[in-house]
């Protein structure tokens, strides 16, 4: 109550700020009211409690100013209100591992997509993006800023540094790392620059990732992995804060690793045996727990390799540039009959590898990985909470995942992640009941940012035909 009172007379002051929304990003924008309610909606809150029903939001300027059952939480007079019955309000996504870029499905060329990512992951719902891994640093800083400044609509981004991978074969946008003074020396220089986190790769060595973690935390920026050449327990130990991909992405269940270099291809008899029982994952879950390390479940990339399980969505099409969807529909058409049962199995175990790690304590989050085929920005953040909730977490738990968690590993819970009085009013409206059925996650209608409603629908509109490279 104290709280509400508080609101009251907050109020005047708030009202005296008048939301600028720049001419570029007006066209988007449904609600800018500077008090916004949203009445009788089911609300999914982000910190995995059961969903609740008839609920109030409202909205004062970029704040949650509250939160409560319709009969408790009045509705301010001057308020722009949204009726929400029949709808869902869940935390607006965080995305963890949604880059800004996208890659040939052959020759590995990566190119931005400034124009249309930003505005598809926030239609879609995700309002803070990691980029995990750059592939033009200074582009990502730049769109970063344009969003801060209202120039453009988009995400909240948190930029990685161009990806630390080794010496030997890797994509062309990325520096091959060739020991720890050049891993400092880019880590510091970035950081210089502004990124706050960095993503090591591949074919990284102990000696340089653990450099780079040493230099980065000197600056106060993070680091997380998809590694390979080291194993998990090599970069718990070397202090990583971050793991990406899940359970396979682990070569040390592979028997004939060296140290500092990937497995041979081939080797996939650690398929089998990787169960989340087995004595060597436990004791890789209960290291990373010790040190508080981070994962990030990537769930629908990893779908690209189950293709016959993967459900053709028309709006990834729509989204594509002409040459890219008739490449995507060329691969969904052949993606039916695509033999994949050890696919199917891998990606069964890193479910339950994901959800063994969440249940054992750990800070599990999730993120698109928008790299490639029909994993674009947004909807790919979108397949992921299907896949969370198909791995066995209820709705309340696969929200937290996707909300809460990432803000927590972006250090940013204070702020963020939860529809809680006093966060700051990143909310996504659903049409329909999400605890009911999964793919209401796909029905954003209102996107809110900083308290400000982005139409979905135009947003999305904005993209078509934009997303590709030849
Ligand atoms: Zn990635």
């Amino acid at each position: 109550m104290r709280r509400l009172f508080l609101g009251f007379l907050l109020a005047p002051a708030l009202l005296a700020q008048p939301r600028t929304i720049s001419p570029t990003v007006r066209p988007f924008v449904s609600h800018d009211g500077a008090v916004i309610a949203i009445r009788g909606v089911r609300v999914i809150d982000g910190t995995g409690a059961a969903p609740r029903d008839g609920q109030t939001v409202v909205i004062r300027g970029d704040r949650i100013a509250a939160v409560g059952a319709s009969g408790a939480v009045s509705v301010p007079a001057d308020a722009q209100v949204i009726d929400g019955t029949g709808h869902t309000l869940i935390p607006g996504l965080v995305g963890l591992h949604d880059h800004m870029y996208y890659s040939s499905a052959a020759g590995g060329s990566m190119k931005m997509m400034l124009q249309s990512y930003p505005r598809l992951f926030l239609g879609a719902g995700v309002t803070t993006v990691r980029t995990a891994g750059s592939t033009d640093s200074y582009q990502e800083l730049n769109t970063k800023a344009a969003i801060e400044r209202g120039v453009i609509p988009g995400p909240t981004m948190f930029v990685t540094g161009p990806y630390l991978q080794g010496p030997g074969p890797g994509p062309g946008a990325m520096h091959p790392v060739d020991g720890p003074d050049d891993a400092r020396r880019m880590v510091r220089y970035w950081a210089e620059e502004g990124v706050s986190w960095f993503k090591a790769y591949t074919q990284i060595s102990r000696a340089a990732l653990g450099a780079a973690i040493d230099e980065a935390h000197k600056h106060g920026v993070k680091v997380t992995a998809h590694l390979c050449s080291v194993g998990y327990r090599e970069a718990v130990a070397l202090g990583i804060d971050n793991l990406e991909h899940g359970l396979f992405a682990n070569t040390e269940f592979y028997k004939n690793k060296q140290p500092d270099a990937c497995p041979t291809a081939g080797d996939s008899a650690i398929f089998a045996e990787a169960n989340v029982d087995n004595p060597d994952v436990q004791r890789t879950i209960r290291e990373m727990l010790d040190k508080k390390v981070s994962l990030t479940s990537t769930l629908a990339v990893y779908e690209t390799s189950t293709p016959s399980r993967v459900p053709r969505d028309q709006r990834v099409l729509d989204a594509l540039m002409p040459e890219a969807a008739q490449a995507v529909a060329r691969w969904y058409d052949n993606a039916a009959n695509a033999k994949d049962a050890v696919g199917r199995q891998v990606l069964k175990k890193t479910m339950a590898f994901e959800v063994a790690y969440l249940r054992a304590g750990g800070l599990l989050a999730a993120g698109s990985d928008p790299c490639c085929l029909h994993v674009i920005a947004g909807y790919g953040d979108q397949r992921n909470y299907e896949l969370l909730v198909e791995a066995g977490l209820s709705p309340a738990e696969a929200v937290m995942v996707m909300t809460r968690n990432g803000a927590r590993v972006l250090g940013v819970e204070k702020d963020l992640g939860t529809v809680e009085a006093g966060k700051q009013a990143d909310l996504v409206l659903l049409q329909g009941d999400l605890s009911a059925s999964p793919e209401v996650i796909r029905r954003t209608v209102t996107v809110f940012k900083k308290g400000i409603g982005f139409d979905s629908r135009r947003l999305i509109d904005a993209v078509k035909g934009q997303i590709g490279i030849k």
